[in-house]
């Protein structure tokens, strides 16, 4: 088998869910999420270096000049990318590496990387997508508007994924996403050991 762990991207609309299944995830030791890097505010909570690396837009563009991205993306008037050292570090450590990206992160990673595993995670409707986006209180009227637009273009983006996981009760999405990624690794084109 090869050592090397997975590069598993997921994606889906802000608010449908995807935050609280990867927070499910990383509960499985082998499997690490990447921090990225973003030009956004943080919210209230939201700590630098936990949840993202807060950076300035110049410090944004040293790191894409550095090449220190695997990909990055505008999305909604702001900067987001996956830094590349770390999560390299854990796929040759073995580790499964998570980049909770969007959709045009997604296309660039897949270019760059056709062997990584795509998972879109698909809200059960339009409506439970608004009510969670309302319910964290945290996003502006003009805010949530902009990303209700972008989550109706990103669901039209999802059949270009791997697969589809839809988010109703929690511990079942989650089990799909876990059986996606098992699966994967039993591909018999992982598979290099001779015995
Ligand atoms: P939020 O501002 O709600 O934290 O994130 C907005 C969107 O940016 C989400 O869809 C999230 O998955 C995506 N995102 C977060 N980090 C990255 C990244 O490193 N690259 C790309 N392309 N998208 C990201």
């Amino acid at each position: 088998m090869k050592d090397n762990g997975l590069l598993v991207v997921i994606s889906g609309p802000a608010g449908a869910g995807k935050g609280t299944v990867v927070k499910e995830l990383v509960k499985n030791d082998n499997i690490k999420v990447s921090v990225s890097a973003t030009t956004r505010s943080p919210r209230p909570g939201e700590e630098n270096g936990v949840h993202y690396h807060f950076l300035t837009r110049e410090q944004f563009q040293d790191m894409i000049k550095e090449d220190g991205f695997l990909e990055y993306a505008e999305y909604c008037g702001n900067f987001y990318g996956s830094p590349k050292k770390q999560a390299e570090e854990w796929i040759n450590e073995g580790k499964d590496v998570i980049l909770e990206i969007e959709v045009q992160g997604c296309q660039k990673i897949k270019e760059k990387d056709p062997e990584c595993v795509s998972i879109f995670i698909m809200p059960p409707s339009m409506e439970v997508l608004e009510k969670r986006l309302r319910g964290r209180g945290t996003e502006t009227e003009e805010v949530i508007i902009k990303r209700l637009a972008r989550a109706r273009e990103e669901i039209e983006l999802a059949k270009d994924y791997d697969y589809i996981v839809v988010n109703g009760p929690i511990e079942e999405c989650v089990a799909d996403v876990l059986s996606v990624i098992n699966a994967e690794k039993l591909r018999a084109k992982r598979f290099d050991k001779t015995i």
